[in-house]
């Protein structure tokens, strides 16, 4: 085996696609979000971000920062160890307390991010009820893949948000037999909800548990934020709820809520819980004092102006004759449909406008359907949008991408 000549031509492969992925070296510059500075070419220039996760901009909010301070100052860097020997510290206990509270569950985990919450929690649940199969949603993230994966338990996928192909999946199985149902609130390629209430009554007809992923919910829907579920009225029904402190909260780590036996089993016997070091006390501190900010009026307020950004982006785009795909979300999913050309657009936008996109390729979406994700946030204002609009019909223009009449 020729090992060098074996990752050379894959990258070459890669890179001959569009897909090869460069990483912008961002300056995120605290207080002037979603404005950065852009370090690729030596020199750093001004860009202004449009597809940041850090959804409401809580990474760079005054309470969330100053808690950061407060408890690196008073517990030190790094939490000393596994949660089981010596590394769970107070803060770790008063943030599970409040996302419990908060889901209206009877206890919380929280993990070292949103990808290892759903590994974990996945792999172990799936992994050691007996004889379970899960049902898992065609759609579902690389986390969730992975971590039922790695449960080996049987695996059924149900077309994308299709609930009677779940039901047929679900009557084809003995009342009896453990069944899990997994899938997510907001599908953050696509934009689009999960039917949650109608999983749940599917659930409750044939005995099967449920695992949300809120992870593009959590901080953004809901009266006090607590996602999607929250505001469709069905946290109850929810049997896991699963989220991260990376995004909405804009700090890092991931969680699961539910039953309190449940939440222990999967302290107990999940791995990817048991044999890592804990999360730094400062980042448990900074995700409490996001949730706090989150779930009052303040965080209300955010919400509000995020889905008006989100929608005013929505409309300016398609009347400017952009394909802006179908969402209901605050996720502008823009379509180019080949890699290599959303890579070009992306690359033009930061060379010729200062403006980011990172560009969405296979394996995040299917080949055809490449896309520029564009997410606004509360910060975004018009003249930054009037900038993105003028910017991307350039682009479009330049490219030979087709705009739809209403630009003309
Ligand atoms: N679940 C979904 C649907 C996601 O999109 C992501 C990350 O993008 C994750 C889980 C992982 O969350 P985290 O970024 O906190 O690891």
């Amino acid at each position: 085996m020729d090992y060098d000549r074996f990752f050379a031509d894959r990258l070459t492969a890669l890179r001959d696609e569009g897909r090869y992925r460069i990483f912008a070296e961002l300056e995120r510059r605290c207080g002037d979000f979603p404005h950065a500075a852009f370090h690729n070419d030596g020199t750093p220039r001004p860009v202004t971000v449009w597809c940041s996760n850090d959804y409401l901009c809580m990474g760079q909010h005054p309470k969330v920062i100053a808690a950061m301070h407060e408890a690196l100052d008073g517990c030190g860097a790094g939490a000393g160890g596994t949660r089981n020997i010596s590394g769970t510290n107070y803060l770790h206990c008063k943030l599970e307390h409040a996302l419990r509270e908060w889901h209206g569950k009877e206890a919380a985990l929280i993990f070292t991010s949103g990808y290892v919450a759903n590994l974990t929690a996945l792999s172990t649940l799936a992994g050691n009820l007996p004889d379970c199969l899960v049902l898992s949603d065609a759609k579902n993230h690389n986390s969730m893949i992975e971590g039922i994966r790695s449960s080996r338990a049987e695996k059924a996928l149900f077309r994308h948000n299709d609930v009677e192909h779940l039901e047929e999946l679900l009557a084809a199985q003995p009342r009896d037999r453990a069944k899990l149902i997994a899938f997510e609130s907001v599908y953050s390629m696509d934009g689009d909800f999960g039917p949650i209430e109608a999983v749940c009554d599917l659930a409750d007809k044939y005995n099967a548990m449920t695992f949300l992923d809120e992870v593009h919910a959590v901080g953004l829907y809901g009266d006090t934020g607590a996602g999607v579920a929250q505001r469709d009225r069905a946290m109850e029904r929810v049997d896991v709820i699963q989220g991260t402190m990376g995004k909405a909260f804009g700090v890092l780590g991931g969680y699961i809520a539910g039953k309190a036996d449940l939440v222990d089993f999967v302290r107990s016997f999940g791995n990817g819980f048991i044999f890592t070091t804990a999360l730094p006390p400062a980042i448990a501190a900074g995700a409490r004092a996001s949730l706090e900010v989150l779930r009052s009026d303040e965080g209300r307020a955010l919400r509000a102006r995020h889905q008006e950004r989100a929608a005013t982006t929505k409309s300016k785009l398609r009347a400017a004759g952009l394909p802006v795909m179908d969402s209901a979300s605050h996720i502008v999913p823009v379509l180019v449909g080949e890699a290599a050309l959303c890579k070009q657009a992306s690359d033009l936008l930061l060379s010729e406008h200062g403006i980011y996109i990172q560009p969405i390729n296979y394996p995040t979406v299917p080949r055809g359907t490449e896309r520029l994700r564009i997410t606004p946030s509360p910060k975004h204002g018009d003249a930054e949008l009037e900038n993105l609009t003028a910017a991307l019909i350039d682009i479009w223009r330049r490219l030979g991408l087709s705009l739809r009449e209403a630009a003309e």
